[in-house]
């Protein structure tokens, strides 16, 4: 089968992900082999790519946005983000095994989906329906999911203001997710493709700054510059929450002017698999807009290089031919 893999870390986004000739994998006990139709791209995969994210294992395939059939019994799933967890430690066993010690991921423990198969834990793959194109659904399985979870870790208030910082393709899923809870959102991004988005998908505002204090705010941008002003952008008792795995050094902060009045910093890392579900099922019951920049899987390399000079208005994709 063709896949790309991660080489050696290297300052260029195109550089270190390399086309392979490899077996397709035989699947073990427990595991499913999955024939994938599509695959989104995550920032994660060009923190990989570009060593800001350290590997896990020399010359994996990223990817852990995957659309595909089940070998065998033709049965649409998704694999994302979290691959397994130990069921045993006390973070799995009150609920929260997205902070396991021993968890794994896709696309960095173990082979993603910038590849025409990929294995899975079939305990931790999601069911999907067979009658919705594969680049609509790829993109809910982390941008869509780990957003679920970053509003549910900023605390937003019902009716509440929300800012997001960023605009890409978790963004823009979140952001609809916020509107239909009848939350004023506040994009603040500096491409004008993203702010266009922000605006057609019903934000209140895309711009440098927003122009009200917020009760809670999302950070995307992996920019931890933006974490003083987002902090003084908050109203009293407000929450930021971080949504990424890879965050540039956040710069000193001010006890009164950051975070005195009770405002709130907090992380978010990775998601359960009860958050998958649950986004999944609203999702699919109410599909939100999904906007795709569409490549081939021989074009991976483009895909990451678009996404880090700014270059995709919402969600890259790579479909199989
Ligand atoms: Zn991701
Ligand atoms: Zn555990």
């Amino acid at each position: 089968m063709r896949a790309w893999v991660v080489d050696t870390p290297g300052p260029m986004a195109t550089g270190p992900l390399v086309p392979v000739e490899r077996d397709v994998p035989e699947p073990g006990p427990g595991e499913v082999l999955v024939r994938v139709e599509a695959c989104g791209v995550c920032r994660t995969d060009l923190h990989l790519a570009e060593g800001d994210l350290a590997p896990r294992r020399p010359r994996t395939t990223p990817g852990h946005q995957v659309v595909g059939r089940v070998e065998g019994s033709g049965e649409r799933v998704g694999v994302a983000w979290l691959r397994s967890t130990c069921g045993r430690c006390r973070y799995c066993l009150r609920g929260m095994e997205n902070l396991c010690p021993d968890s794994t991921y896709t696309g960095w423990d173990a082979d993603g989906g910038y590849a025409e198969y990929v294995m899975a834990p079939a305990d931790y793959v999601y069911p999907l329906p067979g009658d919705v194109p594969a680049e609509r659904l790829a993109p809910l399985l982390c941008a869509g999911i780990i957003g679920y979870r970053a509003l549910a870790r900023c605390d937003l208030p019902p009716g509440g203001r929300l800012g997001i910082y960023g605009f890409g393709s978790s963004a823009h899923l979140t952001a609809q997710a916020a509107i239909a809870r009848g939350a004023t959102v506040h994009a603040v991004t500096r491409s004008a493709a993203s702010r266009e988005l922000a605006l057609e998908l019903g934000a209140a505002s895309a711009g440098d700054r927003p122009p009200e204090p917020l009760d809670a705010a999302i950070l995307f941008a992996p920019v931890g510059d933006l974490v003083p002003p987002a902090l003084e952008a908050l109203d009293r008792g407000g929450t930021l929450a971080i949504a990424g795995i890879h965050l540039t050094d956040v710069p000193p902060l001010n006890y009164e002017r950051h975070l005195f009045q009770e405002r709130t910093l907090r992380s978010v890392t990775a998601n359960t698999r009860a958050d998958g579900r649950a986004y999944l099922e609203l999702a699919l019951a109410h599909p939100p807009r999904v906007e795709t920049k569409i490549y081939p899987l021989d074009a991976a390399g483009r895909a990451l290089a678009d996404l880090a000079a700014d270059r995709v208005r919402g969600a890259a994709v790579l479909v199989m031919g």
